[in-house]
Formats: structure tokens, sequence, C-alpha cells
């Protein structure tokens, strides 16, 4: 008896009627392209997908999975003949492989014409593997070895492995934003928990040359690089946002200069988001973090726009947002030392509680209406694909495309 396959457990997805159906398609794409370096067989069914593992090594498959959202965890399984005797035959070889003093059956059964129940196949199984090692005994809060057996129609899935993946939906499934991407450690995790809910995410960087360095779009690169874990190809907008700024900074009292910026930038992120087709507009803020980020700035900030915006992290606190930024690898990079536009004109004095009305009047003293208008046309465009970037593959391809 040896392991055949990885089987994938849907996440949420199994909740949705009737999207189902679209949901498993959109996974099984998404899984395909994530192991297209291992060259395995992936198909799909109502209620898994199946990697048939052949004599590939199974640790890097699964690990790769486990990146993969949409999927609520993933188990190493063995197929067997499904009449109670050779199951029992395969699930004490199966065990033969596995270490441990104790164990534990559990069972589910799909297939109701089965002459047994989930109870009677559980306590068939128990005992052959009683009799088979007498070393063993059965233990229901703890086990050593925990055997999964599914009887299905077509057969029966024995496991006594599985890792979590990662939730959440399948990548795409729940439409595309335009990501407000700093090179600080929150943006991309909440990019990230976009991704993991199947938003597709496209991210807007705003760049303030010679004030900014050059360096930040490496930064950017290597961040997006990290995220393309999660989400195959990313695009990546720089914004020329100098000129505007210069302006903001001239006309615009100390206080209220990084209130009037981010105004501006929800503006030019609405008109690029609405040229891309975008549905929302998102940002990695958290209330309170900082002056700009109160309840109070919020609301001054958002009476630009009436485009959604989503703030995956508004409340999650710093710590909760490393500890993510740890594992989804981007924590490293974004501490790296750079100069956000946000940070170098950052006032002495932030007004804490803007008004609405203040910043109109001071908006009134200059035309940032065309100024606006050229920073959407004239941003400049990267892909990152697979953690590789391929500007000119994919502008040529949107071509053909038209
Ligand atoms: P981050 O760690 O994501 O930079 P932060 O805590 O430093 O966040 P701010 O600098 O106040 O917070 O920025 C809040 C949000 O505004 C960021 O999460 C990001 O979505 C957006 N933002 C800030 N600066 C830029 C920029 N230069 N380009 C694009 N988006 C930005
Ligand atoms: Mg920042």
């Amino acid at each position: 008896m040896k392991y055949d396959y990885l089987m994938i457990h849907y996440g949420e997805l199994s909740t949705k009627g009737n999207n189902r159906k679209q949901f498993i398609q959109a996974l099984l794409h998404n899984v395909r392209v994530a192991l297209k370096p291992f060259e395995v067989v992936c198909k799909g069914d109502h209620d898994h997908i199946y990697v048939y593992l052949g004599d590939k090594k199974v640790e890097p498959i699964a690990e790769r999975l486990q990146d993969v959202s949409g999927i609520q965890k993933i188990s190493l399984v063995a197929k067997s003949e499904k009449d109670i005797e050779t199951l029992k035959a395969n699930a004490c070889e199966l065990l033969d492989l596995e270490r441990g003093k104790t164990f534990k059956v559990e069972v589910k059964r799909t297939d109701k014409a089965y002459p047994l129940d989930s109870h009677g196949i559980a306590v068939a199984l128990g005992d052959a593997i009683l009799d088979h090692r007498p070393d063993l005994s059965v233990d229901v809060h703890e086990p050593d070895i925990l055997l999964k057996a599914q009887v299905r129609k077509e057969g029966a899935y024995l496991s006594c492995h599985e890792v979590p993946g990662i939730g959440g939906y399948p990548m795409g499934m729940n439409g595309k934003v335009t990501m407000l991407l700093s090179g600080g450690i929150d943006s991309p995790v909440a990019a990230y928990s976009l991704m993991r809910r199947g938003i597709k995410v496209e991210c807007l960087h705003f760049a303030a040359p010679p004030y900014t360095s050059e360096a930040v779009i490496d930064k950017l690169k290597d961040l997006l690089k990290a995220l393309n874990l999660y989400q195959n190809d990313i695009k990546l907008e720089i914004v020329p946002f100098t000129e505007l700024q210069l302006d903001i900074y001239k006309y615009v009292p100390e206080p209220y200069c990084i209130t009037i910026m981010r105004r501006m930038m929800l503006r030019i992120a609405e008109g690029v988001a609405r040229k891309n087709g975008c549905l929302a507009i998102a940002t990695g803020e958290s209330i309170g973090q900082v002056a700009s980020q109160t309840l109070a700035s919020v609301q001054t900030i958002n009476a630009v726009t009436s485009f959604p915006i989503l703030r995956p992290l508004c409340c999650s606190d710093k710590l909760q947002i490393i500890s993510v930024a740890e594992k989804i690898g981007t924590f490293d990079i974004s501490i790296r030392p750079y100069e956000d536009c946000c940070t170098i004109f950052k006032p002495k004095k932030p007004k804490t509680k803007p008004r609405i009305d203040e910043c109109e009047e001071y908006e009134a003293k200059w035309d940032w209406r065309s100024q606006v208008a050229r920073c959407i046309e004239q941003t400049k465009k990267i892909y990152l694909s697979e953690g590789e970037e391929v500007f000119s593959k994919v502008e040529t391809e949107r071509k053909d495309e038209e």
C-alpha cells in the first residue's frame, strides 16, 4: 500500500451553492498553475481536487498548495477498493508505515448504499488494526496516528496525514481592486488579505522622484515577487506624483498637507481603478495607527470619492500585522530603509481632526484637476509574473487581445 494522491478539500466555497462549479473550476486552474513546475496531473470533482503523485516527492507539492487560496486542507491519501475486507487489509498496511503507540479511526461515508454505516466501518477497521498490531491501542482524544477513511461511490480513500491550507476563495473569483502599495509593512499584508479572499490585486504606488529614490521601486518589486506565491501575476503602476506634491506643499498650510495629499491620492486611485475596471480601492490603513488614520481623518480623506474603499487591516494591531508579514515573507523586505513620499514631506504637527471645508478652501488655491488627470494618464506599468518581471511580454499579449 502506498499513497497515491494529495486530496484537496475546498474552503469556504463549499457553502457557495450555485457558484460552486465556477469556484471549483477557478481553483483547479489555480492549482494547475501553481503545480506546473512539478508536472503532476490534477483532476477535480464536486467534492475534491486530486493531485496524482506518481513517483513525485510529496512535501514540496503539499507546501506549494498551502499557499493557494480556496484550499481548506490537503490530505495525503491512498485509494482502496471499498469492500470491507480489502479496506481492513489496506488500513493495516497503511498503519504499518506510521510511527506511534496509539491510534483513532474516523470515517466519513458519502456512499449511502454501502452496507455498513460510518460507525460500523470505524469499528471494523479499529478491530482489524488491533488484531494486526497488538502493540497499538486506541486513544480517541490524542491519538499518535489518526486514520481517516472516506467511503465514496467510486472507492475508498485512506489517510493519516493532512496539512492546513490558507482557506478563503480561489484567486480571481471576487473581482479586482486597485491596492495602494507603499514600501511599508502594512500594505503588502493588506494585499495578501485581499488575495486570500479571492480578490485580484493591482498595485498603485505614488513616487516623488528625486525626493524618493529609484530603490523603492526595486523594493516594491521584491515585495510583489513574495506576493506572486498567492497571485500568479501582479501589475504595479507608478504614479509620477512629484509635481502635484510640490504644489500641495506650496499652497497648503503644513498641518493639512498630509490630509490633502491623501485626498489627491484617492482621486488619482479612483481614476486608475475606473480605467482598469477595478471595483474598489484598497489601502493598508489601520484605524488610529497614525494621524492620517484617525476616524476623523479617514472621513475627511474619504469625502473626495464615492468609490468603495477596502481597508482590510482597519482593526488589526501592528503586532498582528507584523506576524502575518513574517509568515508571508514580506517583513524583511518592508523594513529595508526607504523614503516614502509621505515620510519625506512629513509635517511636524499633522492635523488629527482635519475638516472637509478647510480642505476645500485650500484646494481652491490652484488647478490640481489637470495634475490629477495627468497622474492618471502617465502611470508607468510593471508586471510581475511568477516572480519575474514580464512587462513587455504582457503588454504585447494585451495588444494582441484587443
Ligand atoms: P504601510 O506600512 O503600508 O506603508 P503605514 O503604516 O506606513 O502603512 P501610511 O504611510 O500612513 O501608513 O500609509 C497608509 C496607507 O496609504 C498605506 O498602507 C498604503 O495603502 C497607502 N500609501 C501610503 N504611501 C503610499 C505610496 N507612496 N504609494 C501608494 N500607497 C501609499
Ligand atoms: Mg507607509
